[in-house]
């Protein structure tokens, strides 16, 4: 083994990893529900699929520019305007491999050693792993199910330090479905505007699914006068079901894009041409079908909140937005030991979940409801026979 210093401060991403365990055992023959992986079972729509096909039929297999087609970047700059009100010009767009490569990027290529990154916690599990891997030091910022796991302008002006280089958001919030509103954000602002060196990274790419009522609402767009610090990453994986084509976009200012694409023009080139395509096609086409996946997803997260909070020993808040429930466990943790135990002890039952541990919490699991509702009640009652 000659492991990297930078490898060793990091753990494999438990999100994938037990996706992988429930698919190898579902390859064995065994009945595993998967509800470990944040991804929607909706099929791609149909128009997006046929961008990708007239892409190799005309020949478009070849590299393109690094940082995405300029067709792309239009389109993606469309978006922007169109979906979260940031108004930018195609080159401060870039196109990535995903959005957690642009987040990848984006900290590889500004954060220095001994660095800090303040994260609101509980957090997806590849923020903290990608920023020990540039040499940062993670700042927790601790969140709560009593406050819909918000923090306030207070809670953040007291982590801001002198090392303090980027603050991360994650609205809707993956793993809590935490939406911060608008006065939220502007109370940020105002902390922001006292700490000029601080940059802020904001992941909208849950922004269609949202259940307050209230429109989706972001820092670029409310407090333009920050946005030539503000990274926003979005992409086309959650709103149009395209998890496998891999195609994430950020907006922020020229001279980060400009990093990002350097170091992306040495790791993975060109994100995908034919995926480049479909792009193009999902963000240009019609958005129409984003109201009615949200609606199915919101009766989703009804049937889940409410089975889980049948079962003895199980609580969950209602999630704001995306699509994962945050379950607390704790009067569970004296029978099975810890989260990551009882992670293992529902796989044997058939369902696979992520332990709370796994996103900077404890004694709990995250449950993606993306799936449909015959599997979900069924994993539900899993999960009530094997707990109860
Ligand atoms: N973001 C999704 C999740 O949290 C996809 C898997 C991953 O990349 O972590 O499940």
């Amino acid at each position: 083994m000659h492991l990297s210093a930078a490898l060793s401060r990091i753990a494999p991403s438990q999100t994938t990893a037990m996706t992988d365990r429930a698919t190898q055992l579902r390859e064995e023959g065994r009945d595993i529900i998967s509800l470990s992986v944040g991804e929607p079972d909706f099929a791609t729509p149909p128009h997006v699929i046929a961008a990708a096909k007239a892409a190799l039929d005309a020949g478009d297999t070849k590299y393109t520019p690094v940082g995405g087609t300029s067709r792309l970047k239009q389109a993606a700059a469309l978006h922007f305007a169109r979906d979260l009100g940031i108004a930018v010009p195609p080159s401060r767009v870039t196109v990535s491999a995903g959005g957690k490569q642009a987040i990848f990027h984006a900290m590889l290529a500004t954060v220095s050693e001994g660095a800090e990154v303040i994260v609101p916690a509980p957090w997806w599990v590849s923020y903290p792993e990608i920023i020990r891997f540039a040499g940062g030091e993670v700042v927790p910022l601790l969140t709560h199910a009593k406050n819909n796991f918000r923090f306030t302008a207070a809670d953040l002006e007291a982590q801001i330090g002198p090392r303090t280089q980027w603050l991360l958001l994650n609205s809707p919030g993956n793993p809590t479905g935490a939406c911060y509103p608008a006065d939220l954000l502007l109370g940020l602002g105002e902390v922001l505007r006292r700490h000029p060196r601080v940059l802020v990274l904001s992941d909208d790419i849950y922004a269609p699914i949202n259940y307050t009522g209230a429109p989706h609402v972001t820092l670029a767009n409310l407090c333009p006068d920050l946005a030539d610090r503000i990274l926003t990453v979005s992409g086309v994986s959650k709103s149009h079901a395209m998890t496998g084509f891999r195609i994430g976009v950020a907006a922020g200012p020229e001279w980060l894009i400009q990093a990002m694409e350097r170091l992306q023009s040495h790791s993975s080139g060109n994100p995908c041409s034919i995926s480049q395509a479909a792009a193009v096609a999902a963000f240009e086409g019609p958005q129409d079908f984003l109201a009615g996946w949200c609606e199915r997803f919101r009766a989703r997260r009804d049937l889940v909140v409410a089975a889980i909070n049948a079962i003895p020993g199980l609580r969950t808040p209602t999630p704001d937005g995306a699509f994962y429930c945050m379950v607390d466990a704790t009067p569970l943790m004296a029978r099975f030991g810890d989260d990551r135990k009882l992670a293992l002890h529902l796989l044997e039952h058939g369902v696979a979940i992520v332990p709370a541990s796994a996103f900077g919490g404890s004694g709990g699991f995250r449950i993606s409801f993306a799936a449909d509702e015959v599997k979900l009640e069924e994993a539900c009652r899993r999960i009530a026979g094997a707990v109860t």
